[in-house]
């Protein structure tokens, strides 16, 4: 899922995240509270024609300017090969919290979000997002929601509704791939108003699963971000697993809830994302799991170098 010289190739260290989120997930001390499942498939082509044309896909893989390098990052035959295992990586994350929902899964991946059906964009490659949610519709009828609290907005899964025909408009209603609008408070409000509407989905039955992914680039001081202070970012997360635990109770049964990872990009201080990312999952930890961790993310200022 990683690639090996990304620091050489890339303004955006997204893809050696899932390294260095373990890495520092185990110098925090919390690497004890999860899980590793091995043995899963990258995807093959025929995944990635679910939310591509076929000219995209084989130019990419074929390392084919200027399809290979759409998603703005460098190609190379390493890269090809670790979207294969960060798109599944996501794929198999949901599908194992329908099978087992009284675990969270966490798949630690980014570069879905911008993609879109005949190119990638803004570091992302395909629609890992996509493909996962028709899989799952076609397989198990099952039905999604994102909240998508990166920075930016999660075009490729309203992009790709016309381009996957309607069944992306039953694996994901409209409405249910949600990525609140403005600032602080604002910002704050439109999620509570649109959790609000996914709780009264949840505790309906009308959506099966959430996919939770909390993008360290929503924080004011990320290059590329402006929306949450540490603490709103924070309060965030406690407002999703508040939300879910609220309608776990309600219908006496676990929801099947899927965590990614998404954007962060402060190139003065990475070690800022990753302790918003793993502030992220100490809170998921504590309400979802009923652990009680004491874990409080150091989130630097711009220019002071921890
Ligand atoms: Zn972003």
């Amino acid at each position: 899922m990683v690639l090996n010289d990304n620091r050489t190739s890339n303004y955006s260290r997204s893809p050696e995240k899932p390294r260095l989120l373990r890495d520092f997930l185990k110098a925090s001390g919390l690497y004890s509270h999860f899980n590793e499942i091995g043995g899963w498939a990258p995807f093959n082509r025929e995944d990635f024609l679910l939310a591509h044309t076929a000219e995209y896909v084989d130019n990419f893989f074929a390392g084919i300017p200027h399809d290979c390098v759409s998603n703005g990052l460098k190609w190379s035959a390493q890269f090809a090969d670790s979207v294969r295992y960060t798109n599944a990586s996501l794929y198999y994350a949901i599908k194992s919290s329908l099978e087992d929902p009284c675990t969270v899964a966490f798949s630690p991946t980014s570069g879905f979000h911008h993609a879109r059906p005949y190119c990638g964009s803004g570091f992302c490659t395909f629609s890992g997002q996509v493909i996962a949610s028709l899989k799952l519709y076609r397989d198990k009828r099952a039905v999604g929601a994102y909240i998508d609290l990166d920075g930016h907005f999660g075009n490729s899964i309203e992009d790709a509704r016309e381009f996957a025909g309607g069944d992306l408009d039953l694996a994901v209603p409209p409405g249910f791939n949600i990525n609140p609008e403005g600032v602080h408070a604002r910002y704050i409000s439109d999620l509570r108003d649109r959790l609000t509407m996914l709780e009264e989905e949840l505790t309906a039955g009308g959506i099966d699963y959430v996919v939770f992914c909390h993008g360290a680039d929503s924080h004011e001081w990320d290059q590329l971000g402006s929306q949450c202070s540490t603490e709103e970012w924070l309060e965030c997360s406690k407002m999703v697993y508040s939300m879910i635990r609220r309608v776990e109770s309600h219908l006496r049964r676990p929801i099947p809830l899927t965590l990614a990872l998404f954007g962060g990009y402060r190139d003065d201080d990475y070690d800022s994302v990753l302790n918003l990312h793993a502030g992220d999952l100490a809170i998921c930890l504590n309400i979802i799991c009923g652990l009680k961790i004491s874990f409080n993310p150091i989130v630097l200022k711009p220019g002071k170098k921890s």
